[in-house]
């Protein structure tokens, strides 16, 4: 065999090898070259060949002039023959073909070979090893008469190396942490069951989930904790879901499940809620016992996509859903979904545009003592007046500026505002100006408070800040000395909202507010049979009175409430029963007269109502149809358009605003083919209404 038969040259007549021809060698750079005879020359090249060789790290091979193998080294030679195969004289390219159904590549081979010209790295097997495989280049030899002799090369193995890409690729699929499937290798697995053939099609369901208050865990306990934390989260997600599904880490605190072959809602459901109760049960690491929640967003392929990408878009949607339903629960992914996310990135392009186009300004609504009956001061409300839309809730886009970072710039424009507009009124009538969580996370916030105070010359005393609980989630003691730069200030502070947040009442003893603003839900309703709202309005102003701190009830809107709430000892009211928010030259008027507010509101209490046309489902006794919505309110909505279903006055309805999401209720009132539904609970129409806009503005 020629690879054999080429024998060995371990030694080179007139040579002694080693360290002593190496540093004559280095010298010989910057000597003049000394002669090399072609002897030398070719002893030289055949040490060369040999220690490559030897090494195993490559192999050469030689063809004739008709592209057969005259010479091929015996590792590989070995190798060949090793599977049956015996390649000397074989035309090289029978010996080595191009794996898979690279048609171009095999031809392109051949080409080099046929056509007399040089190649570099060709991939190639071997037809008795498929799994075998190595990277050959070579170029045509021609003699000293220009005549072609055959083909000289050099070949490497890359089985060798292709395992190691493989152990690569393997831990680059897993997640060191937890040991579950990462996000790459989830996307594969989701790839590749999406991509079966039509026959072997099944539904899959994939779950996205994020864990509530990881972060204050991590802030707060640290990141050792933290990281054990998510393991234990990875195990009971594993057990709570079985075999029969996939699980993976997205990173940080995401986490995924695929399940094959589901698709029935009821079903996932009940899954998405086993996995709330598991993973919401205490975890004890390292003596302490820690809580955490998780919200889950499900998407269903095929109907809410069939590409991987789609889904774990449609997936994300509904897990944002869920978070903004209060977090702890899941949501189902719905084509409103996408249209809200389409709106909330259309919203924040405007929104950038709103502030230097001069289309936000402040309007204000009166506090009003409780025992006096007097103008204690004025909330700033920012408005927004959208060049297509018209006016535009601040309930709806402050979230979106938010997300986007814009609320710095909005929120100093806002303090800024109100600041000089109230120094113009008269002391001591105060200016209550909202501060989202995300400029309080600013440790600049005492600085540009001192800065619009100094502007302004408003006496700090006259400045109240209001704050939601929100603040706190994040746990940070950057909070502390923010409080404590702001008091240093002799600003006031209020806790907006309460009652709403789901933090503890602990840091009510450590935070220096001086006054609580009971949220609406709790004044809403409070004059009715049965409503236990008075009752906790009780025990707030119980809890503010005994820390000194006054309250404000928010969104009182009937006359009969005022005395109600008098009557629970609350020191301020606020609410359209006192005015709706007004602009600045209103306030100049009625502060010029005399104080004193009269309370113009309606005076009998009931559920604000707005007109809304849309399509909604309702269902009795399992019968389900489309109906038409008239008006909705937080208590119920009026309807049309139901015959089938024969409504009767209190029959039990169930109600879908956004379908998939059914409220109970009861029919109140039938007339002339409308009917009065009240809903069995107080519920958030938000989102509705920001759908219903979006939609008739689309
Ligand atoms: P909020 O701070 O709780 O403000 C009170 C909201 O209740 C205002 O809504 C006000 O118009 C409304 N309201 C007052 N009295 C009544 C009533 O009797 N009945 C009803 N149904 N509503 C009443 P608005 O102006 O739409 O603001 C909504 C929310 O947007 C605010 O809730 C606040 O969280 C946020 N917001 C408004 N302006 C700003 C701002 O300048 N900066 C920040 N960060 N947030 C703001
Ligand atoms: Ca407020
Ligand atoms: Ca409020």
């Amino acid at each position: 065999m020629a690879g054999r038969a080429s024998g060995s040259a371990s030694t080179v007549p007139g040579e002694t090898g080693g360290l002593a021809s190496l540093s004559r060698l280095k010298r010989g750079w910057r000597q003049p070259k000394p002669s090399v005879t072609d002897s030398e020359k070719a002893a030289r090249a055949l040490r060369f060949i040999q220690c490559v060789e030897d090494q195993g790290s490559g192999w050469f091979w030689e063809t004739d002039r008709e592209g057969r193998l005259s010479y091929l080294s015996a590792s590989i030679v070995d190798q060949l023959c090793a599977i049956g195969q015996d390649p000397v004289g074989e035309p090289l390219c029978d010996v080595f073909t191009v794996p898979g159904d690279d048609v171009s590549a095999e031809r392109t081979l051949r080409f080099h070979i046929l056509g007399r010209t040089s190649f570099s790295d060709y991939h190639v097997s071997t037809a008795a090893a498929a799994d075998r495989s190595w990277s050959i280049s070579g170029r045509p030899l021609f003699d000293d008469v220009g005549q072609f002799r055959g083909f000289v090369g050099t070949g490497a193995d890359l089985t060798a190396k292709r395992r190691t890409e493989a152990e690569v690729t393997r831990l680059a699929l897993f997640d060191s942490l937890t040991g579950l499937a990462n996000r790459a290798k989830m996307q594969l697995s989701l790839d590749q069951l999406l991509a079966r053939r039509p026959g072997q099609w099944q539904p899959l369901a994939l779950l996205l989930l994020d864990l509530d208050r990881f972060k204050a865990v991590n802030d707060t306990l640290g990141h050792q904790t933290g990281d054990l934390l998510l393991k234990l989260v990875a195990q009971r997600l594993q057990r709570t879901v079985g075999d029969g599904a996939l699980v993976g880490r997205r990173g940080g605190d995401e986490f995924e499940v695929v399940i094959a072959g589901e698709c029935r809602r009821d079903v996932l459901a009940d899954m998405a809620h086993g996995i709330v109760a598991a993973l919401s049960q205490p975890y004890h690491i390292a003596g302490s016992s820690i809580s955490i929640g998780c919200s889950i967003g499900i998407a269903i392929a095929p109907d809410d996509g069939d590409t991987s990408e789609t889904l774990v878009r449609n997936a994300d949607l509904a897990l944002y859903a869920a978070k903004g339903d209060g977090r702890g629960t899941h949501r189902f992914y719905i084509a409103e979904l996408l249209a809200l996310a389409q709106m909330r990135r259309q919203m924040e392009d405007d929104l950038r545009q709103a502030l230097p186009g001069g289309q936000l300004h402040l309007v204000y609504q009166p506090v009003v003592g409780t025992a006096t009956g007097a103008i204690t001061g004025y909330e700033a409300l920012v408005r927004w007046e959208h060049p297509r839309l018209g006016a535009i809730s601040p309930a709806d886009f402050i979230p979106v500026a938010e997300e986007s970072g814009l609320i710095e710039p909005i929120g100093e424009w806002v303090l800024r505002t109100a600041t000089m507009a109230a120094a113009q009124w008269p002391a001591p009538v105060r200016i209550a100006v909202n501060v989202s969580p995300i400029q309080f996370a600013r440790p600049t916030l005492p600085l540009l408070v001192t800065s619009a105070l100094a502007k302004s010359g408003l006496d700090p005393a006259r400045l109240e800040l209001e704050i939601t609980e929100s603040v706190f989630l994040g746990g940070s003691s950057a909070n502390d000395e923010t409080f404590r730069n702001l008091k240093l200030l002799g600003v006031r502070l209020a806790l907006d909202d309460f009652g709403t947040g789901y933090s503890s009442l602990g840091y009510l003893k450590t935070a220096p507010f001086d006054k609580i603003k009971i949220d609406q839900s709790f004044v809403r309703g409070l004059g009715h049979a049965g409503s236990r709202n008075a009752a906790i309005i009780k025990a707030i102003v119980t809890l503010a009175d005994a820390m000194h701190l006054e309250t404000t009830a928010e969104g009182v809107e009937a006359q009969d409430e005022i005395e109600l709430i008098r009557a629970l000892g609350c020191t301020h009211i606020q609410g359209f029963v006192y005015g709706r928010p007004v602009p600045e030259q209103q306030v100049i008027q009625q502060l010029s007269g005399t104080t004193v507010a009269v309370p113009t509101g309606v005076k009998v209490s009931r559920a604000a109502r707005t007109r809304m046309l849309r399509t909604i489902w309702i269902a009795r006794d399992g019968r389900r149809i489309p109906a038409r919505l008239r008006d909705i309110s937080s208590a119920g909505a009026m309807i049309d358009d139901f015959e089938p279903l024969e409504l009767a006055a209190d029959a039990r309805i169930t109600i879908e605003f956004v379908e998939g999401e059914p409220l109970d209720g009861v029919v109140r009132w039938i007339r002339s083919g409308r009917a009065g539904i009240a809903l069995d609970q107080i519920f958030d129409f938000r989102s509705i209404r920001q759908l219903a806009r979006f939609q008739s503005a689309a």
